[in-house]
């Protein structure tokens, strides 16, 4: 747990064993209590091309081992925030899908899970270096919002605006600005637009924005 920093013997979970199941039911891999288990099928169905399959099941182990380790708050955490420090592991570990993965800025919700919560904690990280660690160590007994507020000193829902601002509403003005050229283009070299193209391309406008 080189990438949560739990790497003194006391903040590390005594986990004797891991029980490892690959059996066959609907869904990927979950786990429960100290066993990871894996679906066969799934196994079967989603790791192509074959020359791959280590490497996608090495990226599934880190996310799975993860869980086993890291500090819930005694289940008091939102499972959302638990589902992204898994991927954090995973993508710190350097071991996923890049080309595939969630990009910076996605998603509605900073606990909605998996890459969205991921790149979440990846940009809390760049305002603080270990962020992410010292969240999960704070998490050993209870769980509280208040954390962000005590590592970065604003609260979790100030953070996720700001971190959308930063990603998700610049594409977003691009995609706008691209309409408005396209718009200022048109008007200024043909002069010959009707009333009602020019309405269709306002309202085009107003809305992306
Ligand atoms: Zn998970």
């Amino acid at each position: 747990m080189e990438n949560l920093r739990t790497t003194t013997s006391a903040d590390i979970k005594n986990v004797p064993v891991v029980n490892l199941y690959i059996s066959d039911f609907q869904g990927y891999a979950y786990k429960n209590g100290d066993n990871i288990n894996v679906s066969g099928p799934a196994l079967d169905m989603f790791y192509y091309p074959r020359n791959k399959s280590k490497f996608f099941f090495s990226s599934l182990m880190y996310h799975e081992m993860t869980h086993v380790f890291q500090w819930h708050g005694n289940f008091t955490a939102p499972g959302g925030l638990t589902e992204g420090i898994a991927d954090y592991v995973m993508v710190k570990s350097n071991i996923y899908e890049k080309e595939k993965y969630t990009k910076f800025g996605s998603g509605s919700r900073w606990d909605e899970g998996y890459g969205v919560t991921e790149r979440f904690l990846e940009y809390c990280d760049s305002l603080r270096k270990g962020f992410t660690a010292e969240l999960n160590k704070k998490m050993r007994y209870k769980y509280s919002d208040h954390y962000f507020v005590e590592l970065l000193g604003k609260p979790v829902d100030q953070l996720w605006r700001q971190y959308k601002a930063k990603y998700g509403k610049s594409k977003f003005l691009q995609q706008t600005q691209l309409v408005l050229c396209f718009q200022g283009e048109l008007l200024m070299e043909t002069h010959i637009l009707s009333q009602i193209v020019r309405m269709f391309l306002e309202m085009i406008v107003r809305n992306l924005r």
